[in-house]
């Protein structure tokens, strides 16, 4: 590593790459430092007995032709080169609420008229959902790729409303509020905070168009990385920055825990704001920012069984399987860890188009931090046999919940794996294995956003605490943080190109 960078992104998640991708293509001197021997983050897969699994990209939307993912990924070079398999239109989504099965279908007359199949007397209630959610989505300018005007991003009635307030004006029945919500594990909801425009951004996302990558997430990654190499850009793995360095007006450089020492004009941090300004030894960071930012509560973690199906044992499922034993979906967050797991989300891996019987599974449910605390400061293979029995016996409940809605589903599985929040912790540093980042609360709404911003003028923040999480929100919240070097709507105008 030599020379000194026009900007230096610490961290090689969707939100590095991103960045790292529109600022090389426009021509500055790019390099991205990353801690682990894999780049992508949330983005990676792993590979055991021959089988691939990811570990935070499980399926996408809007990737038709047209649609917002699509437009940003034809910017990006990615249409090209990522496969994806389309989730059966007629319901990509299943919602198992307290023993029955809702189809959430694709495409808005198609959802409409699905659900109302399951609710006739309640029809009018789901066009007038699907209005309002469309009417957040229209309304929002950076998910239609509009130009600013008076940096207005969002409206605020929706960034001060609660998901669970809004679902409950849309409807009264209360089975059909809680399918509404069903989604929730997508952004780890919690009840009576997270705002409005989170839920129907997502759900807004989804329903247009909802598909599968055939072969792995890090597919996105490498696919990124290879253009920002042929941009000039450079990229180091098994580089973890300890310290970001700062003279009395600036950051200058950072160093990696091997002592290296890399010089630039400007910073990105894709690591977690809370990681990010603990490596910060200036006084520029003042005490109330610090303690604004530490304050700041996260997104549950997860408790993941990877499975690996005996050959053309399980018939492939083209949907996402979300259960909830009772009725209340909300439920999850504040989970009884006796009764534990009482939802779950279940994914079949994509391996080819179209394929007859499913290879791999995922099956997640929420876990706090808490349940692995014990075990903090062990290292990945070293942390001993109680932390081997504990997630045993996870594992094994969290099958046997399985085995409720697909009988016979255990005597199918060849091997599993297992991750937990100290998984999360450990490969990417997200605090606490926090899924998602910080909670967003429409209680306290300019107080859980995190800007792009540093106290420090040439130090910036990118992720999944910018904006939003997942595959758009952490795009769009790159797009914003390229603003800072190119101008807001000269970025969006990057994408009409
Ligand atoms: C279980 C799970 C399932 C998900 N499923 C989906 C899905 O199906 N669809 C969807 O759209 N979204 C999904 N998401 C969300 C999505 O994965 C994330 O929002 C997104 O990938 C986060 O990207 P990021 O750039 O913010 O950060 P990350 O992916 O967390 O990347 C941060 C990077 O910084 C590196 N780093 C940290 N510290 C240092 C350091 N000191 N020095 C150098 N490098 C460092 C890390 O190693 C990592 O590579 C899921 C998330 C989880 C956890």
């Amino acid at each position: 590593m030599q020379g000194k960078y026009d900007i230096i992104i610490v961290g090689s998640g969707l939100g590095g790459l991103v960045c790292g991708y529109i600022l090389s293509k426009k021509g500055f001197k790019v390099a991205i430092v990353e801690k682990n021997a894999q780049i992508g983050g949330c983005l990676q897969s792993f590979r055991r007995k021959g089988v691939n699994f990811d570990t935070g990209m499980h399926y996408i939307g809007s990737m038709d032709e047209g649609q917002i993912l699509y437009r940003f990924w034809k910017y990006l070079g990615l249409t090209e080169t990522i496969p994806l398999q389309r989730l059966n239109n007629d319901g990509f989504d299943i919602i198992s609420l307290n023993g029955t099965q809702y189809n959430i279908a694709s495409g808005y007359d198609n959802f409409i008229q699905s659900l109302s199949q399951k609710f006739p007397n309640n029809e009018d209630d789901i066009k007038n959902y699907v209005k309002r959610v469309q009417d957040i989505a229209d309304a929002s300018p950076l998910y239609n790729l509009k130009k600013i005007q008076n940096n207005v991003f969002l409206e605020p009635d929706y960034i001060k409303t609660s998901i669970n307030d809004f679902i409950a004006s849309t409807t009264q029945n209360p089975v059909l509020q809680n399918v509404l919500a069903g989604n929730l594990p997508l952004y780890a909801g919690v009840k009576d905070k997270t705002p409005t425009y989170i839920h129907a951004l997502i759900t807004n996302f989804y329903i247009q168009s909802a598909f599968r990558i055939i072969g792995g997430s890090n597919q996105i990654a490498d696919s990124l990385a290879n253009s920002i190499k042929h941009f000039g850009g450079e990229i180091f793995t098994n580089a973890e920055v300890d310290k970001f360095i700062c003279d009395s007006e600036k950051a200058t450089a950072v160093i990696l825990t091997n002592g290296e020492r890399l010089e630039a004009k400007s910073f990105i941090s894709n690591v977690h704001p809370q990681v990010t300004i603990s490596k910060i030894d200036s006084p520029m960071i003042r005490k109330a920012y610090r303690t604004r930012i530490n304050s700041l509560q996260n997104t549950i973690s997860n408790f993941t069984v990877y499975i690996k199906f005996k050959p053309n044992t399980t018939p492939y499922l083209n949907y996402n399987y979300y259960y909830y034993k009772n009725a209340d979906v909300w439920a999850g967050n504040d989970y009884n860890p006796e009764k534990w797991p009482e939802q779950f989300l279940f994914m079949h891996q994509c391996k080819e188009k179209d394929q007859k019987f499913a290879e791999s599974a995922e099956l997640i449910a929420y876990m706090n931090y808490a349940e692995v605390k014990q075990w903090e400061g062990t290292t990945v293979g070293h942390r001993g046999e109680d932390y081997e029995l504990f997630k045993k016996q996870k594992a094994e409940r969290m099958l046997q919940e399985l085995e409720l809605s697909f009988p016979g589903i255990q005597n199918c599985i060849e091997t599993y794996y297992t991750s937990t929040p100290l998984t999360y912790e450990n490969y990417t540093k997200t605090k606490d294995g926090s899924m998602y980042g910080i909670i967003r609360d429409k209680n306290f709404p300019t107080q859980t956003l995190v800007s792009q911003r540093t106290k420090i003028p040439n130090l910036f923040m990118t992720g999944q605490n910018i904006n939003s999480h997942g595959i758009l929100g952490v795009t769009i919240g790159s797009v914003i943080t390229c603003a800072e070097f190119l101008g807001l709507n000269e970025v969006i105008q990057e994408f009409y190109e």
